[in-house]
């Protein structure tokens, strides 16, 4: 199968699939894929700011996957092909965008490729893969050059992909969870405050990420942090001091473990309500 000029000939109604499946795919699936590698705020791709319309690597991630879904409503069910018992520009379009998100998408958590592809799109993925000569051969090279991104750490600083931690949960996972009870100040979609349960000062209050995103500590953080990082700093961080009616506070950050971090999850400490001594690194 597969190029452009030795296409065979369709039958009329799934032909007329074709242009459908390739704008799709245009639009939506290859429009997404690079959520799936670009760096935010990299060379070149300040047009994709961070995530086009999306506010976050992994709202656009989201998308992506309900996309595929939709794409398989669009595969006929005969198969081997998308459009049946020939190949397509169809099939040309969307295989080498498949060997991506095939590759990438389970590194990113709670991406389920596999129900987003359905019975139809799985199986026409075996088939290409294994069978259509062409398709293997195509899957190959990507395979060759994604191989190359892996080994020169492409994936190392993308959010959810390389900065994925696989250390334990902590206590700040269970207060998330409502397991444990905490004293809120201030929560909003990223973010929860609460006070410390070993208070240091009248007012000592934690601000923590709901999402950990491989912040077990703050030098972990990477370029595509900042956004998580401003919003503590400059949403959260206010908001307690408002609620606490703080004129003067200070703002501490232990980073390792002497510097007495105790809770791998990366949190702010908003310490006030008294004259607070200088310096503090005793
Ligand atoms: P770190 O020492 O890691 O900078 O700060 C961890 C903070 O978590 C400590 O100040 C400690 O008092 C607080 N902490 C530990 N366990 C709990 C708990 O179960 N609930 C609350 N609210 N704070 C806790």
């Amino acid at each position: 199968m597969l190029t452009h000029s030795h296409l065979p000939t369709l039958t009329a109604a799934n032909a007329l699939v074709v242009p459908r499946i390739c704008r799709h795919h245009d639009i939506y699936l290859a429009g997404y894929q690079s959520a799936m590698y670009k760096l935010a705020g990299s060379a070149g791709v300040e047009s994709f700011p961070p995530f086009g319309s999306f506010g976050s690597r992994r709202a656009c991630l989201e998308e992506l996957v309900k996309q595929i879904a939709v794409l398989e409503e669009y595969v006929s069910t005969e198969g081997p092909y998308l459009l049946g018992a020939n190949p397509s520009a169809a099939d040309c379009a969307v295989l080498p965008t498949a060997v991506f998100w095939m590759r990438m998408l389970p590194m990113f958590e709670g991406m389920d490729v596999g129900a987003a592809m359905g019975p139809k799109l799985t199986k026409w993925w075996q088939f290409m893969t294994t069978k259509d000569q062409v398709g293997v051969k195509v899957t190959a090279e990507i395979s060759g050059a994604l191989d190359g991104w892996e080994s020169s750490g492409r994936w190392a600083p993308v959010l959810g992909a390389g900065t994925r931690d696989s250390a334990p949960r902590t206590l700040f996972d269970k207060i998330l969870a409502k397991e444990i009870g905490s004293d809120v100040v201030y929560e909003d979609e990223i973010v929860l405050a609460f006070r410390d349960i070993n208070p240091v000062a009248p007012s000592h209050v934690l601000i923590i990420p709901k999402r950990r995103d491989g912040l077990t500590q703050l030098q972990h953080a990477t370029p595509e942090h900042k956004a998580l990082l401003g919003h503590m700093m400059a949403v959260a961080v206010p908001a307690v001091v408002k609620a606490e009616q703080l004129e003067a506070y200070r703002l501490v950050v232990n980073d390792g473990e002497q510097a007495c971090q105790s809770v791998f999850h990366l949190h702010m400490h908003v310490i006030g309500g008294k004259d607070l001594s200088w310096p503090p690194g005793a």
